[in-house]
C-alpha cells in the first residue's frame, strides 16, 4: 500500500455517493467530523470506493474533507457490501484511524455492522448526536429501549469508535471550491472476496422526488387511513403540495408504502416546515423523529391521541375524507387560476 502520513489521529467518514444529490449524510458527516476533528486535534478524511470517482472526491473536499483516500477499480463500481467491508477492514488495520463514521442508509446499515465485526471494535446504530468526552473517546448519543431512552455510548478500550447516523441529522457545511486537500490513491490491497450475490439492474424508487428528510412539506398517513387504496390518496395530495410523502410502521409492514416512507426510530428523522399527519396515533417511536417539524396539523377520529395533543391545528375527522376534501380544494384553486391566466 501507498504511504499515508499518520501524524495525527484521524476520523474516517465512509463516503455514500450513490443518488449524491438527493442523500447528503456523507456531506452531513464530514460537517460533524470537523467539529470531532477540532476537539481531538485530527484530520477528516473520507474514504471513496468504487471508479471514476473523481467528481465525488472534489465534492468532498468542498465540503470539507481534509484528505480523501480512493480506491478505485472497475468492479468496485456496483456498491458491494462484501467488497466494501473487506476493503475497509485492510485499510483501517493499516491505518488505524480513531472514529469511522457511515450514513445509516441502506447501505451504511448493512456496512457498519460487518465492519465493527471484522475490527472486534464497537459499533452504535443510529446516532442523533456525537460528541467528545473529556478523556477524548467519541460519545455516541442514541434512542435505545424502543426510543423510550437514549443511550449515551463510548467505546473506551477499542479501536475505532464505529457509529452510523441517520441522513438529516447534522447540517453539511456548505459548498467552497477554495477548500483543498491530500487525495490518496491505493490499490486494491490484496484478493477482493468473489462476490456471492450478483447485481441484476437497479433503479431509483419512483415514489421519492425528494429526500423525505429534506422536505419542506410532508404528508403522513398512519392506519386511520384505512386501506391501501386509500392511502394512495397521500401520494396525489403531497404532489400537489409538492411534498413528500412519508408512512408509520404498520403501514410499511403492510406494504401500502415502501420503507424508504418510514418515519419514526426504526426510518427517517423529518424536519418540515408544514407536517400533515393522517390517522396517526402518535407512538413514541414515531413523534421521535418529528422533533424539528415547524408546524403541525393532525386528522384523527381521536381527539385524544397523542398526535392531536402535538399538533398545532388538531381535525376532529375522517382522515380519508378531509384528505379527499383537501386534492379536491387544491384542484379546483389550480384551475381556477390556470383559468385566470388564460
Ligand atoms: C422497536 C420499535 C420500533 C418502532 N419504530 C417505529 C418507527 O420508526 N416508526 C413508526 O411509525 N412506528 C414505529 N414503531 C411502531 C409504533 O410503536 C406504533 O405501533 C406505530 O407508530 C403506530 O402506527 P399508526 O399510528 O399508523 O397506527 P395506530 O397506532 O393503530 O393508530 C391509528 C390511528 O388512526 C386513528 N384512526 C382510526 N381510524 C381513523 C379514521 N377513519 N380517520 C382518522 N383517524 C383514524 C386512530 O384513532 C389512531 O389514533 C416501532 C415499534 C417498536 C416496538
Amino acid at each position: 500500500m501507498n504511504n499515508i502520513s499518520r501524524s495525527k489521529s484521524s476520523i474516517w467518514v465512509f463516503a455514500d455517493y450513490r443518488n449524491y444529490f438527493q442523500n447528503r449524510v456523507t456531506l452531513q458527516l464530514l460537517a460533524k467530523a470537523n467539529d470531532l476533528a477540532s476537539e481531538l486535534d485530527a484530520d477528516v478524511c473520507a474514504i471513496v470506493f468504487g471508479y471514476e470517482t473523481d467528481e465525488y472526491v472534489a465534492e468532498y473536499i468542498a465540503h470539507g474533507a481534509h484528505k480523501v483516500i480512493v480506491i478505485e477499480h472497475p468492479n468496485l463500481k456496483p456498491y458491494s457490501v462484501e467488497k466494501y467491508t473487506a476493503l475497509m477492514e485492510k485499510i483501517a488495520r493499516e491505518y488505524e484511524p480513531e472514529i469511522i463514521l457511515i450514513g445509516a442508509t441502506s447501505f451504511g446499515k448493512e456496512l457498519a455492522p460487518r465492519v465493527a465485526k471484522r475490527l472486534n471494535t464497537g459499533l452504535t446504530a443510529d446516532c442523533i448526536g456525537l460528541e467528545i468526552t473529556a478523556d477524548g473517546n467519541l460519545l455516541q448519543i442514541a434512542p435505545s429501549f424502543g426510543g423510550n431512552l437514549i443511550a449515551e455510548i463510548i467505546t473506551p478500550d477499542h479501536r475505532p469508535q464505529i457509529a452510523t447516523v441517520r441522513p438529516g441529522t447534522f447540517q453539511e457545511i456548505p459548498h467552497n471550491d477554495g477548500l483543498r486537500a491530500e487525495v490518496v490513491h491505493l490499490k486494491i490491497p490484496g484478493k477482493m472476496p468473489a462476490d456471492r450475490l450478483r447485481l441484476v439492474a437497479y433503479e431509483r424508487q419512483p415514489d421519492c422526488e425528494q429526500r423525505l428528510e429534506e422536505a419542506k412539506i410532508v404528508v403522513c398517513g398512519g392506519r386511520g387511513m384505512g386501506s391501501k387504496l386509500k392511502f394512495k390518496k397521500l401520494f396525489e395530495l403531497a404532489k400537489l403540495l409538492t411534498g413528500e410523502v412519508g408512512a408509520t410502521r404498520p403501514i410499511v409492514y403492510a406494504g401500502w408504502a415502501v420503507d424508504d416512507t418510514l418515519i419514526g426510530q426504526a426510518g427517517k428523522h423529518i424536519k418540515p416546515r408544514i407536517l400533515f399527519s393522517f390517522g396517526i396515533s402518535g407512538a413514541i417511536q414515531h413523534t421521535a423523529a418529528l422533533t424539528d417539524a415547524d408546524f403541525i396539523i393532525a386528522v384523527n377520529k381521536n381527539p385524544n391521541a397523542t398526535m392531536m395533543k402535538m399538533a398545532d391545528v388538531a381535525v376532529v375527522a375522517d382522515a380519508n375524507q378531509v384528505c379527499s376534501a383537501l386534492i379536491k380544494a387544491l384542484k379546483e384553486r389550480i384551475q381556477s387560476k390556470s383559468d385566470y391566466s388564460d
